[in-house]
């Protein structure tokens, strides 16, 4: 490619609105245009580096022996009612109707759409498949932000697995960890394997991928002496608990025909969407005062809201929080559980142990000291670790590290098989129900994770693997003689099946090399006058500026 052809406006000045480096250099370096809040455009260096990202994730996948589909973003409702998640996936999923009036509704992700295609497997002997696809998925979030980070609109690598049965299940879901390893060292994104998982609920694992980044969302909870690393939802130390079955017919708080006791809401959500929904009860003097729900995937059960006059804790009701609690989210207040018997806090992920609840009489018991006078169920997690505390796993003081998350695998069960009606006949010949797992990386917010730990003050510091060039090839000033070279180079590195962007640009030298470093170039090869009378080029290394010079011949082998 040549420069002077090449689509990529670079910016003099960081964009006003961008925070996060990734945000900042991407718009900068000229990889994407914002369309609106949550939705840009790639332009062409951008999708240079997304289809290397894909092609690193492919090759990955395929060594597991999964198989790619192709599977459509728009979704009939009835698919949603069949699992359960038409009600249960809130504001999140965007649903609309086509011309004839038939709901639908856009992809959050495809555990519909692959289990009903698993209807058609028969036997065992099909088993174990892993099949997945590159797709785009929307989602309605409640606040886009940092550029590729957090969209409504971005492509996923999603891959279901389907087993005869639970060792299969941990085999799929090993063999994805593994993967998503090699997947994100071959990126140049760090990563710490984070258990999501709530073990309580059913024993079945979840992992996040998070990558330290001074950006990210999440924190981590990741001992610096042995492997142990937990997103701070699983971190998080257990108080007394008050029963083991706290069913209590105390628990007349939900007065409603949906909701009447803890067990009406965990049998409201099976499985899997428990591990998702993180359930907070709160017992004064052995009565059930205040559930709290803390949901991944924005999920939060609409109904479940509706049914009990929940106030629904997400930051874009900070209005009907203050009202609640007198205070904003995330602050120290009170709630009035009688008017607020349920609270569902879908994003304040690490401060729900900030919400107190009310007595029966109205009395409100801010400030009162948690630890003593509220008790937490079997299921409830109070207080979260904090930085310092013993690892338990090693007693190492924990280290809280901030991250992003960019992969995430999920022991499914069979939620979706059950809800498919997907069976095979086992070696028995007996019908048994598939069990699943699901397993996500964000591409686009790979991207931007690679950029958040790749940078430095004069731009992009791509790693090789995902550069949308390797090489750029400037040159400089304007004797013909030069730019004869230079073109020569860089046919002839083409050739080599190297990646080179020739720096034809009738511009500054100063302006040329501020271009190739903002963008990121791994190597950049400089041809000048007083090189090519000696046979040389200078090869600066973008990563540690480092110049050497090398005969034009053997350039080649020293960017291989
Ligand atoms: P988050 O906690 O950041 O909202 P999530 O837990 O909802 O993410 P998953 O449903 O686990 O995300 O999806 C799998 C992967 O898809 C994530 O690990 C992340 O890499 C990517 N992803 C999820 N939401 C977004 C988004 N809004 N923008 C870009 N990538 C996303
Ligand atoms: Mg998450
Ligand atoms: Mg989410
Ligand atoms: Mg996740």
């Amino acid at each position: 490619m040549k420069w002077s052809n090449l689509y990529a406006p670079t910016l003099r000045e960081d964009p006003a609105e961008a925070d996060a480096a990734s945000h900042r250099l991407l718009v900068r370096a000229g990889y994407i245009r914002q369309l609106q809040a949550g939705h840009y455009s790639l332009l062409p260096l951008a999708v240079r580096v997304r289809t290397k990202v894909m092609a690193i994730v492919r090759e990955e996948l395929d060594r597991i022996g999964a198989q790619e589909f192709l599977t459509p973003v728009m979704h009939p409702a009835a698919l949603w009612q069949q699992s359960g998640r038409w009600d249960v996936m809130g504001p999140n999923l965007f649903r609309l109707k086509d011309r004839k009036g038939a709901e639908q509704a856009l992809g959050v992700t495809h555990e519909e759409v692959f289990t009903s295609l698993g209807t058609e497997l028969r036997s065992y002997k099909q088993l174990p498949q892993i099949w997945y696809q590159f797709q785009t998925k929307l989602r309605d979030e409640a606040r886009p932000k940092a550029g590729l980070m957090r969209v409504r609109e971005f492509t996923m690598k999603d891959s279901y697995s389907f087993d005869v049965d639970e060792a299969g299940l941990d085999t799929a879901f090993d063999a994805h960890k593994r993967a998503y390893h090699r997947i994100f060292e071959r990126l140049g994104i760090p990563v710490l394997a984070a258990d999501a998982s709530n073990g309580s609920m059913s024993g079945s694992g979840s992992t996040e991928f998070a990558c330290p980044a001074a950006a990210g969302e999440d924190i981590v909870m990741s001992c610096p002496a042995c492997k142990y690393a937990a997103n701070t939802e699983k971190a998080t130390s257990q108080l007394e608990p008050i029963a083991d079955e706290p069913t209590t017919d105390k628990a007349t708080a939900f007065d409603t025909p949906n909701v009447r006791t803890i067990n009406d809401l965990v049998q409201r959500f099976d499985v899997p969407a428990v591990q998702q929904i993180k359930t907070l009860v709160y017992f004064l003097d052995g009565e059930l005062t205040l559930v709290l729900m803390r949901g991944d995937h924005g999920l939060v059960d609409q109904k479940l809201l509706d049914s009990t006059g929940a106030i629904d804790m997400r930051p874009a009701d900070d209005a009907e929080i203050v009202d609640a609690m007198g205070a904003h989210a995330g602050s120290l207040g009170a709630v009035d559980v009688d008017k607020y018997p349920i609270i569902a806090d879908s994003s304040l992920a690490g401060r729900t142990n900030m919400v107190t609840g009310a007595n029966r009489d109205g009395q409100h018991l801010r400030g009162v000291d948690m630890e003593r006078d509220i008790t937490v169920s079997q299921w409830a997690d109070l207080r979260e670790v904090t930085q310092g505390e013993p690892c338990p796993t090693c007693a190492t003081p924990l280290d809280a590290v901030r991250a992003i998350e960019v992969g995430h695998i999920f022991k499914l069960g069979r939620k979706y098989t059950d809800a498919f009606g997907v069976t095979v006949l086992d070696v028995n010949g007996k019908e048994v129900t598939p069990i699943m797992g699901s397993y996500g990386i964000g591409v686009e917010r790979a991207i931007a994770a690679a950029v958040e730990v790749h940078h430095d003050d004069k731009g992009i510091v791509w790693p090789l693997s995902i550069a949308p060039y390797s090489v750029a090839v400037v040159i400089l000033g304007k004797d013909e003689s030069v730019a004869a070279v230079g073109e020569d180079l860089y046919e002839r590195l083409s050739n080599d099946g190297i990646e080179v962007l020739l720096d034809d640009r009738n511009e500054r030298p100063g302006a040329k090399f501020a271009d190739a470093e903002l963008v990121g170039i791994p190597y950049r090869v400089t041809v000048s006058k007083r090189g090519i009378d000696s046979g040389t080029a200078e090869i600066t290394n973008r990563a540690n500026g480092e110049t050497e010079v090398v005969e034009l011949s053997k350039l080649a082998e020293v960017i291989k």
